[in-house]
């Protein structure tokens, strides 16, 4: 355990247990981190209320925090880039976009640094995997985003695992991170307003539906027929499309949430007519979003070949296409573009 980021209240109880403190203590600290947004200095807590013991134990043994920004980027549409540096090495980068209801935002944050699921769109997998983030390092992405929202007259509202790394890759730390973030007493962020978003790994899918947490669920399909989507997206060839979007609707039958579905539109390779078909063919009618998202350029990927985005008018084709087909669909407006701060562009240090 490196900070206190790391710990819950359960957790940080039996700390201070083992270190002799007043297990009473973990409650009112863990309250006053998170209210501060983890931006919380020791020698500001009360000492009539903590003890010289206390203080002096947690100010040798356990920073708040783990991690910083070391870099910040603000785009022309108010979407803010931050990058940030872990005590325990390396960096990823988290944003905070803007929400239409003007006291709102929403953050999106990274679950690896790096990426080992290679997907040949997106830039978080250009440099591979580097390792897993911890739980702490998770929550403390949160809490940046929270103060940088905070900062700007805005509440974070909502939360999305869509930054670097595959979520289920890395489920355990990012369960342990849920927890504290929707925790009442910690992050206090509703469950329904945390989105995990996942490249399609079926175990994971269905270990998260296990897990209670209830959080919202999106798959990154990107293509209805497996030979294409095994082009785009590696795994695929272990989960092919129709194994995970059954696993999908499982999760939207135990959870009862919306089974969101992400589509990257690329020019030439899944925004055919036929490609639209064949996926409200499989999705339509059955309850499940589907957010397509007009390719955000990153140059060249992983094997060589640069995708294109399609035009605005093939878009709203494919678009109206899927609607007709019965299909629950909106295009997402890119956020961000002009500091590669959108999806499939971030990457672990700065471009
Ligand atoms: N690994 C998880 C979390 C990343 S979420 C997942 O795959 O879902 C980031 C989303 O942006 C994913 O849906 C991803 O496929 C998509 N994406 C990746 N590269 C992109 C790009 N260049 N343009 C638009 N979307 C992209």
């Amino acid at each position: 355990m490196a900070a206190l980021s790391d710990f819950d209240l359960g957790t940080l109880e039996s700390q201070f247990q083992q270190w002799g403190l007043k297990a009473a203590h973990a409650r009112p600290l863990l309250r006053r981190f998170y209210d501060a947004d983890g931006c919380l200095d020791y020698a500001d807590l009360p000492l009539d209320e903590f003890g010289r013991s206390t203080l002096r134990t947690l100010d040798r043994q356990l920073p708040p925090r783990q991690s910083k920004i070391l870099y910040r980027h603000a785009s022309g549409d108010a979407t803010t880039k931050i990058l940030i540096g872990f005590t325990g090495g390396g960096a990823v980068e988290s944003v905070l976009m803007p929400a239409y209801r003007p006291d709102r935002a929403a953050g999106c944050v990274s679950s690896q640094i790096g990426c080992a699921m290679g997907c040949d769109f997106c830039a978080s997998t250009l440099a591979g995997f580097e390792r897993h983030l911890e739980a702490g390092e998770i929550v403390e992405q949160y809490l940046h985003l929270r103060a940088l929202a905070a900062g700007a007259g805005r509440r974070l509202a909502t939360l999305v695992f869509m930054g670097m790394g595959e979520p289920l890759h890395n489920l355990p730390n990012v369960i342990a991170a849920i927890q504290r973030i929707a925790h009442p007493e910690t992050g206090a962020l509703g469950w329904r307003q945390i989105t995990v978003s996942t490249v399609g790994i079926v175990p994971g899918i269905d270990e998260l539906a296990r897990s209670g947490l209830n959080v919202h669920l999106a798959l990154s399909l990107h293509a209805p027929d497996d030979e294409t989507r095994s082009r785009l997206v590696p795994v695929n060839r272990r989960w092919p499309v129709q194994e995970i979007l059954a696993a999908g609707f499982r999760y939207a039958r135990i959870t009862g949430r919306v089974l969101n579905i992400e589509y990257c539109l690329m020019r030439g390779i899944n925004d055919s007519p036929l490609q639209a078909d064949l996926l409200a063919h499989l999705v339509g009618g059955r309850g499940a979003h589907v957010n397509l998202i007009p390719y955000n350029p990153i140059g060249a990927g992983l094997s060589g070949k640069v995708y294109v985005r399609p035009e605005a008018v093939e878009v709203e084709s494919f678009y109206q296409r899927l609607r007709l087909g019965g299909v629950v669909t909106h295009v997402r407006r890119p956020r961000g573009n002009d500091v590669s701060a959108a999806c499939g562009q971030l990457a672990g240090a700065i471009r």
